[in-house]
């Protein structure tokens, strides 16, 4: 985990994956998040870009295609 903290990247390359408002709140992508990184909001779940490192995880496990990289 250490190691991802320590790979920072430009923000113009890196962009965190995002959740769409197809977002059925189903919570399968919170539970696969390596980082941690996904939260229930208010409408959808979502994504903190600070924490996300691009892993993709969360987006083979939605099962609405609503996570796509940003
Ligand atoms: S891409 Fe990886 S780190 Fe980012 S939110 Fe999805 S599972 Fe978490
Ligand atoms: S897996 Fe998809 S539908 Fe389920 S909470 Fe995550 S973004 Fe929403």
């Amino acid at each position: 985990v250490a190691a991802f903290s320590a790979l920072k990247r430009g923000k113009e390359e890196f962009m965190a994956y995002q959740i769409s408002e197809k977002c059925t709140k189903c919570g399968a992508c919170a539970s696969v998040c390596p980082q941690e990184a996904i939260a229930e909001g208010p409408k959808t779940y979502v994504i903190d870009a600070d924490k996300c490192v691009d892993c993709g995880l969360c987006e083979g496990e939605c099962p609405v295609e609503a996570i796509s990289a940003g």
